[in-house]
């Protein structure tokens, strides 16, 4: 395993973390819990030292699974990461009830990274008004909380923003060859790195989707490269080949991905990749842009948009329905990210208001508005609004009975019996 280094602290954390996100489920349904924590019991036997969770994943399961495995002496063994759910958050006093519960409910006294989870405009404005940054300060001083970083799915301008507004030690972006220019991007990789601020990288693989089941003509480039690498592994590679790169997230629940991971990373240095490599990686980016349904740079040169609308990210979910049709999640993340569900407010393709603003500026000279039709007509369908409200009352529900069935279960684990 190679490890690399906290530009402001010293803190060593191996190239590859264990995201537990995405956990193996049994076959008649459910997580597989004891599965889950012999995977990572067996990556940290490995060399992995740095796992990711947040209350969103697995509405709350996650944290406490989590807990669990880092039971037998493995929490001494690794940082642990989660998040303040800014959705959850309406007063300074919540901050403290929320973080209080995820030290109980991962059985720690602190969180070595924690981060304000999924910042946008809107969400980084609230929580600054209602005294984030202190509260930040506050659990740093009194030893909750070592690390302070935040996770982000907006643009580069209010990335830069929120990193130029306090003391970050880390923060979380999406990144992976096609993600090059959308969100944070390069820009704010190299931003971040150059305040000396450590990155973990998220969805390296677009949540697995440039593993696996590639498009036949992009696996067709893959073959035809003079070294031989799974898709997974060119896509790990080349986020690894960034220097300003801490850690790499991976949502690990197959063995066989763990094993090939751990692999590669014994060996994924920055700029490790040779001008051959990165040809071979140009290829396939370029087949899936010949595979776009919307040729959209992500250049962001529309927006704002007066309505709300989040045009680029709308056109990567589209896209994403013709590169990995296979793909049922992609639906759904598109109604919690852009319906507004966690992170942000509303930003999908039906809020368009069609004052053609956005038009008269794309570079591409795509017809947007059309477009956005078509987005709208195959990712939300009719009564968005009202699944919106469900979404948020039924996730709203799940993580409150989660708190409940946890409190419940920790007072029958072993841990707080007297010994
Ligand atoms: S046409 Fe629609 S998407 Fe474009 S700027 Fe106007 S409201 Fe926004
Ligand atoms: S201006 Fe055009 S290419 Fe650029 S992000 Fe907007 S839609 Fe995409």
């Amino acid at each position: 395993m190679l490890y690399r280094t906290v530009p402001k602290t010293g803190d060593k954390l191996s190239v590859l973390g264990f995201g537990y996100m995405r956990l193996p489920k049994k076959e008649a349904g459910g997580i597989d819990e004891d599965r889950a924590i012999r995977q990572l019991r067996y990556a940290i036997d490995h060399g992995v030292n740095y796992v990711d969770t947040a209350p969103i994943y697995h509405f709350g399961k996650s944290e406490l699974i989590l807990g669990r495995a880092l039971d037998d002496g493995y929490r001494e063994k690794v940082r642990l990461a989660t998040k303040l759910p800014p959705w959850s958050v309406f007063s300074r006093a919540d901050m403290d009830r929320i973080l209080a519960e995820q030290l109980e409910k991962l059985g720690t006294d602190h969180i070595d990274y924690y981060l304000l989870h999924s910042l946008g405009k809107e969400s980084w404005d609230k929580l600054l008004r209602l005294g984030a940054l202190e509260f930040l300060d506050m659990a740093k001083k009194d030893g909750r909380i070592t690390n302070a970083g935040f996770s982000f799915h907006s643009n580069t301008d209010t990335f830069k923003e929120i990193i130029d507004a306090y003391n970050w030690d880390f923060c979380q972006i999406q990144f992976n060859y096609l993600d090059e220019h959308n969100q944070a991007g390069i820009v704010g990789l190299e931003y971040a790195a150059s305040k000396k601020i450590a990155v973990m990288v998220m969805e390296p693989l677009r949540g697995g989707n440039l593993a696996g089941h590639v498009p036949d003509d992009v696996q067709k480039c893959f073959d035809a490269a003079p070294v031989k690498r799974s898709a997974a592994e060119w896509g790990l590679r080349w986020v690894w080949n960034h220097p300003g790169v801490t850690v790499v997230l991976s949502g690990m629940n197959e063995e066989a991905h763990i094993e090939e991971n751990l692999r590669v990373a014994e060996t994924a240095l920055p700029d490790s990749l040779t001008e051959a490599d990165l040809a071979v990686l140009e290829q396939a980016r370029q087949t899936y842009r010949r595979l776009m349904k919307v040729d959209c740079t992500g250049c962001r040169y529309c927006m704002p948009c007066p309505a709300g609308v989040n045009i680029p990210e709308c056109f990567a979910f589209y896209n994403n329905t013709a590169f990995f049709p296979h793909n049922r999640e992609n639906r759904m993340l598109y109604i919690i990210r852009l319906g507004g569900i966690i992170g942000d407010v509303p930003s999908y393709a039906g809020l368009c208001k069609h004052c053609g603003k956005c038009e008269r500026i794309c570079p591409q000279h795509i017809p947007i508005q059309q477009r956005l039709k078509e987005v709208s007509e195959t990712l939300e369908g009719r009564g968005m609004g009202a699944r919106r409200f469900v979404m948020k009352g039924v996730m709203g529900g799940a993580l409150r009975l989660q708190n409940i069935l946890g409190k419940i279960k920790r007072m029958f684990s072993p841990r707080n019996k007297a010994p």
